[in-house]
């Protein structure tokens, strides 16, 4: 089952599950956790369920946008690098 909730650092919502779950790959066969930043899409793996909850609560830690804000253009929701608008 996956759950998201809401990671108070950010106040972005961040899911977790299971790499079958969420369809990701558990490419080394050890990767069989996810946390992904909902608003980012940015997914990071872990080995285990515990460390991957730890890693919900902190977005900062595996979301680059997360950790730089001005890295994402808040306007049209896509990483600010690949954006035509004029900042
Ligand atoms: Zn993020
Ligand atoms: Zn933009």
């Amino acid at each position: 089952m996956t759950t998201t909730t809401k990671a108070r650092q950010t106040g972005t919502e961040v899911t977790l599950g299971s790499a079958d779950e969420l369809g990701l790959d558990d490419c080394d066969g050890e990767t069989r956790w996810y946390t992904i930043c909902e608003k980012h899409g940015t997914a990071i793996g872990h080995s285990t369920k515990a460390l991957a909850r730890s890693f919900a609560s902190s977005p900062i830690d595996f979301c680059e946008f997360c950790a730089t804000p001005s890295d994402w253009c808040e306007t049209h929701e896509h990483p600010s690098a690949s954006c035509e608008c004029a900042w």
